[in-house]
């Protein structure tokens, strides 16, 4: 089967989709026909419509795509988007990319508890609290089965001078990925978890261009990854092409740490 419509008009909710491979994955879903709710962080509600109005005109005929404010590491906003995600569409999604994560890179020597903090608080309870609501508003709906995809890290794997916070938060992404797959499964709600490598986003913009060179020299398939790389992979998990998947940590890496 051909990609398009594969995902025939199911509902999406991606957080982070203002920017980098959140916003590629929302174009990539909506080109297999999901309908996407784009979700991102309040301070960057422009960028989440800018996201929603660049995916019209995706065939066979234009999806209702939305834009919502959320701070993810908030559980009341975290509950308020469920409940105008399930106001706009009528139904709850059924397909979660949670995408939306910040980095505070500090030596550990010197991390200061605020910023562990703070980057646990979006990229590991942030992903937790989406996941939680988004299978519960399923369950309560009696919703057959759905895909929640977490963004972790190939750092949390093996770690990175300067990101104590960000791959103990990351590590935590997986190994909360590997519980919902346990619990969920029942549900018929499958749970998988990418891990990019380095990926040219504006995230990365903030790595000194000496590194980003050093990795790319390492990376086995010769480049940085593109946000295109990572949605390719989202969309492959949030399809039924994936159906027999579930609680994976799927590599995306150009064979970065292999
Ligand atoms: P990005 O900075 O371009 O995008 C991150 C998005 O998250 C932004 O739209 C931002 O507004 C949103 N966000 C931040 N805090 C939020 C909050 N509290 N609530 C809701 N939204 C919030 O970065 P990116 O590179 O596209 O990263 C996307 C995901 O991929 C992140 O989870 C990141 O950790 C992960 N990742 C990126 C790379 C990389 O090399 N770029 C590598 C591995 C993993």
């Amino acid at each position: 089967m051909g990609s398009a419509g594969r995902l025939g008009g199911a509902l999406a909710l991606v957080t982070g989709g203002a920017s980098g491979i959140g916003r590629a994955v929302c174009a990539r879903l909506a080109r297999d026909g999901a309908r996407v709710a784009v979700a991102v962080a309040d301070r960057d509600e422009v960028g989440a419509g800018d996201t929603a109005r660049g995916l019209r005109g995706h065939p066979p005929t234009p999806p209702p795509h939305a834009a919502f404010g959320v701070d993810v590491a908030s559980a009341p906003s975290v509950t308020q988007l469920l409940a105008r995600v399930q106001e706009h569409f009528g139904a709850p999604p059924s397909i979660l990319v949670g995408c939306a994560g910040i980095t505070r890179d500090e030596f550990l020597l010197r991390l200061q508890e605020a910023p562990f903090r703070e980057v646990l608080g979006v990229n590991l309870t942030g992903t937790f609290l989406v996941t939680q609501a988004v299978a519960q508003a399923l369950v309560a709906a009696g919703a057959p089965g759905g895909s929640i995809i977490h963004v972790g890290s190939v750092v949390g794997k093996v770690g990175n001078l300067g990101q104590a916070n960000y791959a103990a938060a990351k590590a935590g992404v997986e190994g909360l990925t590997r519980s919902c797959a346990k619990e969920l499964a029942r549900f018929g709600i499958r749970c998988n978890v990418v891990l990019p490598g380095f990926i040219v986003t504006p995230m990365t913009a903030k790595v000194p261009p000496k590194v980003l060179e050093k990795f790319a020299g390492m990376v086995p398939l010769g480049r940085l990854g593109d946000p295109q790389d990572v949605a390719d992979v989202c969309a492959f998990l949030a399809s039924e092409d994936s159906s027999y998947i579930t609680g994976a940590s799927v590599e995306v890496t150009g064979g970065l740490f292999m």
